[in-house]
């Protein structure tokens, strides 16, 4: 069953102290063209090449919303397994940047397409916790100002500006860096299944703002029950993090910093904070902004968005299987443990790999096989499991030539090299290298009855000592190199032995 989140304690000077973290994150909406333009989104164009005359803001230009990025949002609010508001609406968002030319991000304030949700988090060693989802609305992202490009001057790059965000905001559910990371890994793997956000950390398609609070142990569970958050600490808010291992280093900087300042009698002041990845520490970037500094009011542009109920009824009815269903199908139909289904389902292209090579076969083992030692070939050569050079069918034939005993499971470990080193299908590799294991009585026989005539001394020891069988076991294995059917030399050695 699932749960809250695991208290870690942090040690402090004067006691212990307890870390809350809720994300904001934003997604970059899977789409060709831009929230309210029809300008091309993708990554790598010239600078400024997808830029419409709206996303520069030219006076008298009309924002038109893109009815497939309502679709992403609303299909992202389903398999959030939260509330589709069928009213909605856009506000503007009021700020300067030289990145942002129409002087305000049109947003959605206090009406925003999707309401309350949850996602169910696994760890590491296979337990589930759920992080409450607050809402999730749609914005414009903004340009992006390049201060790299000249000595002199700064540039801009409006390729972005007006690309659709879905930003996914979190309750404070989080309770240690390890957590947060799981959070973002899961949703990560959600938004892949819905084909809503292609969750690419490294093109910026998916990054999170970290709200970083400590507290005393006790406080947390005040705020659970009461939903008050004046038991919690003031929290600090990290911008931008862009990938697991920074969002974890960043989180532990800034609960111990913030620690430091409460145990010398200090008080945090509630701002927003820059991660830097090169010192390993988060820098003030600017106080934070109340709601009221922005002056957000409704986009006298855009009508309220109405969404027809039969439509969100024919979107979720379309939804794919989703990454908890499918964990569930493969404990069940495949009789796997849940951390096994919970690493295949992870990854969407992994649970189909699994699929294929699963099909009437030992599926516990083929899972073995996928989640072991293909994962570790893949992640030492830095692949994906979509680049394999070994396919699910190879898998497949490997597995059904162990659990037709023409091979040892060990023997099967140096097929499976051979079939990453290119030397063809398990069949064959088997056949050219006469690796087929030795189940031929008569010639086991042979084996056994010369060892016991050459051995005596040790055949005589067996009978007081049955575990010594162990030692003859090795020797035919070492005569036939290992292809010795170990269940057929057990049960000659035995016979043979007077056991
Ligand atoms: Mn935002």
């Amino acid at each position: 069953m699932s749960e809250t989140a695991n208290t870690k304690l942090i040690q402090g000077r004067t006691g212990p102290w307890e870390v809350v973290l809720g994300l904001e994150v934003h997604a970059q909406v899977a789409s060709n063209a831009k929230l309210f333009s029809g300008a091309a989104v993708g990554f790598g164009a010239g600078p400024n090449e997808q830029v419409s005359l709206v996303d520069a803001a030219m006076p008298g230009m009309l924002p038109v919303i893109n009815r497939h990025c309502v679709e992403q949002a609303i299909k992202t609010g389903l398999g959030l397994k939260a509330q589709i508001n069928l009213k909605s609406r856009f506000d503007r968002k009021n700020y300067f940047y030289p990145d942002l030319p129409q002087g305000y991000q049109i947003s959605q304030y206090q009406h925003p397409i999707v309401g309350e949700g949850e996602v169910i988090v696994e760890r590491d060693d296979g337990s589930t916790f759920t992080v409450r989802i607050e809402r999730l609305h749609l914005e414009q992202d903004a340009g992006k100002s390049l201060h790299d490009q000249d000595p002199n001057f700064t540039y801009v790059d409006l390729n972005r500006a007006g690309t659709a965000l879905m930003e996914i905001v979190s309750r404070p559910d989080m309770r240690s860096s390890e957590e947060a990371a799981a959070y973002v890994k899961k949703l990560r793997t959600i938004l892949i299944y819905l084909g809503s956000c292609d969750g690419d950390m490294e093109k910026g398609n998916l990054r999170a703002d970290v709200n970083v609070s400590v507290c005393r142990p006790g406080a947390y569970e005040k705020y659970r029950e009461t939903g008050d958050f004046s038991h919690l600490g003031t929290r600090c808010e990290i911008k931008n993090v862009n990938s697991f291992r920074f969002m974890q280093q960043a989180i532990e900087y800034e609960a111990r910093r913030q620690i430091e300042i409460l145990e010398d009698g200090g008080k945090i002041d509630q701002e927003t904070r820059l991660f830097d990845p090169n010192k390993g520490e988060t820098r003030s970037m600017r106080s934070k902004e109340e709601a009221h500094d922005y002056r957000y009011f409704p986009d006298p542009d855009l009508l309220p968005l109405e969404l027809d109920a039969k439509w969100v009824k024919e979107i979720e009815a379309s939804l794919p299987e989703l990454p908890d269903a499918k964990k569930q199908r493969f404990q069940s139909q495949y009789g796997l443990s849940a951390y096994d289904a919970g690493v295949l389902i992870a990854d969407q292209a992994k649970a189909d790999f699994y699929e294929v090579a699963a099909k009437g076969r030992d599926a516990k083992l083929v899972a073995n096989w996928v989640t072991n030692d293909l994962a570790a070939k893949l992640s030492a050569a830095g692949q994906d499991i979509a680049d394999s050079p070994i396919g699910p069918q190879a898998i497949a034939e490997l597995v059904q030539l162990i659990e037709e005993g023409v091979i040892s499971s060990k023997i099967a470990k140096d097929v499976f090299e051979r079939m990453w080193a290119g030397e063809g299908a398990p069949t064959d590799i088997v056949e050219k290298q006469g690796l087929k294991q030795v189940s031929d009585t008569g010639a086991l026989e042979k084996i056994i009855d010369d060892l016991i005539a050459a051995n005596p001394g040790q055949a005589a020891a067996v009978k007081d000592k049955p575990q010594a069988i162990g030692w003859f076991v090795g020797q035919v294995m070492k005569a036939t190199q290992g292809k010795a059917n170990p269940g057929t030399v057990n049960e000659l050695l035995r016979a043979k032995l007077g056991l």
